[in-house]
């Protein structure tokens, strides 16, 4: 299984799928080298599995990322985005999406403002 994480932005909400490449995850746990890793990854990208994974992120409107070339992402808004998976010790994706989801206040347009349109007398 390709280890792949969603970070949205948190100051304009877009969404990064970011992909680790085990030989970059076993390097940073220890639990394994550098090498294992690699192998692993080789194995994965000949069957087609990190292709996919990227053409489903990409058709949900996810940008993809590739941990091993992009450490320090910057959004298009500006915000540095961290993507050392070590700096988010193991937080699961549906924790990471909840915040996100607190995060932001958008009020829909048009319509009308905060109204009562329910009223019946
Ligand atoms: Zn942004």
């Amino acid at each position: 299984m390709a280890n792949i994480f969603t970070f949205p932005c948190g100051s304009c909400g877009r969404r990064y799928s970011v992909y680790y490449p085990k030989a970059l995850l076993y390097e940073l746990s220890g639990s394994g080298t550098r090498e294992m890793g690699r192998a692993e990854d080789e194995e994965e990208d000949r069957s087609g599995a990190i292709e996919t994974a990227r053409r489903r992120a990409q058709a949900s409107g996810n940008l993809w990322v590739n941990a091993a070339e992009t450490q320090a992402l910057v959004c298009a808004c500006g915000k540095r985005l961290d993507l050392n998976i070590a700096h988010h010790p193991r937080v699961p994706q549906s924790k990471i999406v909840g915040k996100g989801r607190q995060t932001g206040f958008i009020q829909f347009p048009g319509k009308g403002g905060p109204g009562t349109p329910g009223r019946h007398e």
